[in-house]
């Protein structure tokens, strides 16, 4: 069997998604579990929501929620025809209006938005969208059944960050998606959202839905994990950022994590996690060209050896660097330990640390309360918060052994001041931060410089733009 996960860029209207039906069932054959992420833009109204709900404008808070629930009337509209089935599904949805609204209601009372109330709300786009498709499929004369991830997907109380519990929910799937397999139905369940012992809604992050579709592929053991998309696999560059970027054939999972772990939006970072073990290949595949081969993450003995190369280059563009020096010359270890005792106990998303002597610097991704953790941090010494940076991370296999490669990298930025160099740790991996205002500079000359018109072939494919 295959799992195969649609995100919400594939599904962002009902062209999109009939796209999407139309894709499944040519895949009937192969019995796939089907994972379905909110519609574009879907999970940002529903955040919208709840903030302008907290805010205490309720009325906002509901046109939010209003025109959410027309769009997807309107694609029900398009897709279902039967009069019983579109009844239905508008029954459901005006329930789940419903229960939104009651939402906002209490949300604008207290004027408190918790991370459980956030995810509450976030929930509903999978829902809807995932209620959508399954309709659509049985429209066709497939024998889809809708499942809520709430009767497998069992995670962590760690809302907007929660972790399945693999055991419980290989057992769950086992009970309650396998016999659906076994009866030849296609199930349909939502990416991105989980359930707690106690049964309330989490959500494992933003963009997570790459992970539920592995966590399923790896409880199911499937032959492989298809994520569907709007590019035609890992490129060598954001597309939205870098002209002419090619595809690349084969990444390894090491590889894919680091690309995604340092800023490509494409992949969840844990996508790759459950996988590894049990070396299920995953596929990026382009929602808009079914044809296409797309790229197939595999694992690294399973990619011809050959020399050094680099794959692809990702960048996250809202960076900040954290530098700590310590006030006197205590124990290094109790100084670090003190950092990272904050860090992990802060919830901001650390991704690189270097050190000098008895300083310590790392780059903190996205927005977060400078002023609360600088606070926390004067604890151990003078902290020093260089703002509007953007890392750049340049992903391939056997870098650490590549004679040239520092070298071509910094000749190629020669004039753009760059920090927080890491390399050697993964092997897979050269990052670092330059000022906001050279990354685009940065990411042209780099992406020129190594895939370039007399760039490599081998695993890549021709430029795309
Ligand atoms: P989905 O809605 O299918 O989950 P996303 O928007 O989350 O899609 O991810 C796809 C986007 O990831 C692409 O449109 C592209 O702009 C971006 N992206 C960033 N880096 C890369 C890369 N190296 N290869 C492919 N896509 C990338
Ligand atoms: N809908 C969720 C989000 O927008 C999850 C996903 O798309 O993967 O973050
Ligand atoms: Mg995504």
């Amino acid at each position: 069997m295959i799992v195969m996960k649609f995100g919400g860029t594939s599904n962002r209207d009902a062209a999109a998604m009939s796209n999407v039906l139309r894709i499944i069932s040519n895949h009937i054959q192969e019995r796939p579990v089907v994972v379905i992420s909110a519609i574009a833009s879907a999970t940002n109204e529903l955040e919208e929501s709840a903030r302008t709900a907290a805010a205490g404008d309720e009325r906002g808070a509901c046109g939010i929620i209003d025109r959410l629930c027309d769009r997807h009337s309107a694609i029900l509209k398009t897709l279902v025809h039967d009069e019983h089935r579109a009844g239905e599904l508008a029954s459901v949805f005006a329930l789940y209006r419903a229960e939104l609204v009651r939402l906002i209601q209490g949300v604008s009372i207290l004027r408190e938005l918790t991370a459980r109330t956030r995810d509450a709300f976030c929930s509903y786009g999978e829902r809807f969208s995932s209620r959508l498709v399954a309709a659509g499929l049985m429209e066709r004369g497939i024998d889809a059944v809708w499942v809520d991830a709430a009767d497998f997907m069992l995670t962590d109380g760690n809302f907007g960050r929660a972790i399945p519990v693999m055991e419980s929910v290989r057992s769950n799937l086992a009970r309650v998606v396998v016999p659906l397999l076994e009866r030849s139905q296609v199930p349909v369940t939502q990416g991105f959202i989980g359930v707690t012992a106690g049964g309330v809604y989490t959500t494992m992050g933003r963009e997570s839905s790459d992970y539920s579709a592995s966590i399923i592929g790896a409880a199911l053991d499937a032959d492989r994990v298809q994520i569907w998309t709007d590019v035609d696999g890992l490129l060598t560059a954001d597309p939205r950022k870098v002209n002419g970027v090619r595809k690349v054939r084969r990444m390894s999972f090491d590889e894919a994590f680091e690309l995604s772990y340092f800023g490509a939006k494409v992949l969840h970072p844990r996508t790759m996690l459950p996988l590894l073990e049990k070396n299920i290949p995953v596929e990026i595949r382009n929602s808009r060209r079914e044809d296409g081969t797309g790229t197939l993450v595999v694992r690294s003995d399973m990619i011809p050896g050959g020399p050094p190369s680099v794959k692809s280059i990702s960048f996250s563009s809202d960076v900040t660097v954290v530098c700590v020096a310590p006030r006197g010359r205590t124990s290094q270890y109790h100084f670090w330990e003190g950092i990272f005792g904050v860090l992990s106990g802060s919830g901001i998303d650390v991704r690189s640390v270097t050190t000098s002597e008895f300083r310590i610097a790392f780059t903190v991704t996205g927005q977060f309360d400078s002023d609360a953790v600088t606070l926390r941090l004067q604890e151990f010494g003078e902290v020093f918060i260089i703002p509007d940076q953007a890392s750049v991370c340049i992903v391939g296999s056997g870098l650490r052994e590549h004679a040239e490669l520092a070298g071509r990298v910094f000749r190629t930025l020669s004039g753009i001041t760059t920090s927080m160099i890491a390399f050697g740790a993964s092997g897979h991996s050269l990052t670092f931060v330059v000022h906001r205002s050279h990354l685009e500079r940065s990411l042209a000359s780099l992406h020129a410089e190594f895939f370039g018109a007399s760039g490599p072939t081998g695993e890549f494919d021709v430029p795309l733009n």
